[in-house]
């Protein structure tokens, strides 16, 4: 094993600062990061940004600023092509024995006409755009299209904090299709509760600039509408000659996707033991804690320990928020109402400390602190 090791982690997302803040304390480590923003977000604050509940700061961490306190190298470029042992970004190359890529997901508007022009909340411009436009001409009918997670947290947060018609839209028979019926039943209750309209069982055919029409060719007028359904690989993913399924890169479960090349985070498929990790933050920090224990073990030339998912498909585990001060908890089949407000505050307690991490210093033996930039070339 060469002597530091070398690792390139592409994307500094919830996947990749995690990973690079829990190698931190792992000597015979070089850690190089490319990644073109600059600050590390937590999308799970997007909703409550999008409802004026919480401020820029709340949700993002700079990202030098911890790079240099973890030991890293970043690169502020977007990375083009994964060859062995050299990722190329867009000006510089970076050579690496170990190459992890995070580089998370896109939206997804399944090529319906107009939906690229509808407001997305999977980014953190596009929820700062989404907010701006909402300050500015106050929308009276807002139509959210989707009602997975993201949708239904934003629904929940505009009911809550604007006087407007909000409009769920949702193709499946149910809101939260990829959740037990009993969540969706108590979500479809609460957001009843909170005037929120909801079109199950309806098709969208197409966006056009002030309405939605649907696949039974009717239609409804709207002053804004936010597309939350689907995700993609990025493009990045898409030209990388590795193992796929669906378009994701698919790993074994040591999160190897190919030779010294892993992939963690919303942009793999990871199946083990017949467990289909869900793309959520929850299990991209654990996937992370994992493949920092085996840079870890790498380094001490020990084997490779394989992993093991907990939010999988078939155990869903989420708190998502219902407006109001209220959540809801779910762990598998069970789903958990009371007491809301305290559901909430956990909620918001764990994702306002996710970004508070990545401002702290880590904590680890002063032997072991190493100086700001010491792999810098
Ligand atoms: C609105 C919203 C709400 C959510 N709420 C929750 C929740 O309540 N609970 C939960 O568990 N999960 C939630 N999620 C999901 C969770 O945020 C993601 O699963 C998690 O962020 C995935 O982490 P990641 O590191 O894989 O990807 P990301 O956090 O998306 O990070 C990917 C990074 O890769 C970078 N990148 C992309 N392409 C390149 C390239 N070519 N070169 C270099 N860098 C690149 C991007 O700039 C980005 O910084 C939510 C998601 C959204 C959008």
């Amino acid at each position: 094993m060469p002597d530091p090791l070398r690792v390139c982690v592409i994307g500094g997302g919830i996947a990749g600062a995690e990973l690079i803040r829990l190698s931190a304390k792992t000597s015979g480590l070089e850690i190089t990061l490319v990644e073109p923003k600059r600050q590390i977000e937590c999308q799970a604050l997007y909703p409550d940004y999008l409802g004026g509940l919480v401020r820029l700061e709340d949700l993002s961490a700079p990202l030098q600023p911890f790079c240099n306190r973890m030991g890293a190298r970043l690169v502020r470029e977007r990375a083009v092509a994964v060859n062995s042992g050299r990722v190329i970004c867009e000006d510089e190359e970076v050579e690496c024995d170990v190459v992890v890529v995070c580089v998370g997901a896109e939206q997804n508007y399944f090529g319906i006409p107009g939906a690229e022009h509808t407001f997305s909340i999977n980014t953190l411009e596009g929820t700062l755009k989404a907010r701006e436009f909402i300050e500015d001409r106050s929308p009276d009918r807002i139509m959210i299209v989707g009602s997975g997670l993201t949708g239904i947290e934003a629904a929940s947060v505009l009911a809550e904090s604007l006087d407007a018609s909000i409009y769920v839209v949702e193709m499946m028979d149910r809101l939260l299709p990829a959740f037990p019926q009993s969540t969706s039943a108590l979500v479809e209750k609460i957001l009843y509760e909170r005037g929120v309209n909801m079109l199950t069982g309806t098709a969208v055919k197409e966006v056009r600039p002030d309405s939605i029409v649907f696949g039974d060719g009717s239609s409804l007028d709207c002053d804004m509408a936010i597309w939350t359904t689907g995700i993609k690989p990025p493009a990045l993913v898409e030209g990388l000659d590795l193992p796929k399924e669906r378009g994701w890169i698919l790993v074994d479960p040591y999160l190897r996707a190919k030779d010294e090349i892993f992939a963690l985070g919303d942009c793999a498929w990871i199946r083990v033991e017949d467990k289909l990790a869900t793309k959520t933050g929850i299990e991209a920090e654990r996937q992370a804690k994992h493949m920092a224990d085996n840079l870890s073990r790498m380094v001490r030339h020990h084997p490779l320990v394989p992993y093991s998912v907990l939010a999988s498909t078939d155990n869903p585990m989420a708190l998502i928020s219902t407006g109001c001060g209220q959540a809801v908890g779910v762990y598998g089949g069970l789903c958990v109402s009371m007491p809301s407000w305290l559901i909430h505050s956990l909620k918001s307690w764990i994702d306002k400390s996710i970004v508070k991490r990545y401002k702290c210093k880590p904590k680890r033996p002063a032997a072991e602190v190493a100086p700001a930039g010491r792999h810098s070339r």
